[in-house]
Parts: structure tokens; C-alpha cells; sequence
């Protein structure tokens, strides 16, 4: 207990780096990249920086058949892979899961969102903290987690 009552006491960012909240790595990414308001365009900037969720059926890639890889559109980690895309009719691109971990853990985050009067699972781009979408347990497949997610958070890097 000493420790944590000396004045300047801070913990070590790398034992607290993978317990930040969405917000805080947020935060954190747009500090470090001062030009992010810029390079999103305000949609983007709203979804993935503000939690918003773009309107059914205007999303780039609700209907988008290409196959490559898509990346978090405020950091450029990869998340999901038109593999695990499918047809929901929802009006956003669903997927029935995101890329494998890669060595840092899980490439999406997901947690509890009570927020609109509605119980919902949010999903989160676990390297910038970048709010993607929800997922539902109502898709196909093995999984049976349909990833619903904003066209404005991810970009496609065609394969
Ligand atoms: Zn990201």
C-alpha cells in the first residue's frame, strides 16, 4: 500500500494496456494521431469515435460482394474478412465473426451496451478502442453471432 501513496505514483502503462476501456483507447489513438479528424470523414468520425450507428441500407458495403479484408477505419488493424461475411438483409454489413486473434489477443473487443433503452453487445476495434458495431446472437453458422457493423468503421483492402 506504501507505493500507491507516494505522490507521483503512476502504474506502468503496459499492466494497464489491456484493461482501457473503448474510451480511454480512444482517446489515447487520437492523441497519438493528431490528424484522425481529418482523415475520417464525419460519418466515420461519429461511429467510430462517437458510438454512433450509420443509417440501414447507406452504408458503403452492406451489399458489397469483394473479397479481401477489412480494416478498422481509424486505425488500420485488421478485423473482419469477407469470409465470414454474409447476407443478413439487416442493411449493414454483417459477419458471423472477426479475423483470428493475432498475437495481441482478440481483434475485436466486445461488451455490455445498455445504452437507447435496448441490452445490446458492442464491438470494438481492440487496438484503437474504434466502436465498430453490435453483434447478436442471431447469425448463421457455427458461430451464430451475427457482427452487425458500421460500413463508416471498416475500410476494404481487396484481395
Ligand atoms: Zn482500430
Amino acid at each position: 500500500m506504501q507505493a500507491f501513496d507516494l505522490p507521483n505514483y503512476r502504474q506502468p502503462m503496459d499492466d494497464t494496456a489491456g484493461d482501457q476501456s473503448p474510451e480511454q483507447k480512444r482517446a489515447a489513438h487520437a492523441a497519438a494521431n493528431p490528424d484522425l479528424a481529418e482523415r475520417l470523414d464525419p460519418m466515420a468520425w461519429h461511429c467510430t469515435q462517437e458510438a454512433g450507428t450509420e443509417r440501414a441500407f447507406t452504408g458503403t458495403y452492406w451489399d458489397e460482394k469483394r473479397a479481401g479484408t477489412y480494416r478498422c477505419a481509424a486505425c488500420d488493424a485488421p478485423v473482419f474478412d469477407s469470409d465470414a461475411k454474409f447476407d443478413s438483409g439487416c442493411g449493414w454489413p454483417s459477419f458471423t465473426g472477426p479475423v483470428a486473434d493475432g498475437p495481441d489477443g482478440a481483434a475485436v473487443d466486445a461488451r455490455t451496451d445498455s445504452s437507447h433503452g435496448m441490452l445490446r453487445t458492442e464491438t470494438n476495434c481492440s487496438s484503437c478502442g474504434a466502436h465498430l458495431g453490435h453483434v447478436f446472437p442471431d447469425g448463421p453458422g457455427p458461430t451464430g453471432d451475427r457482427y452487425c457493423i458500421n460500413s463508416a468503421c471498416i475500410t476494404l483492402e481487396e484481395r
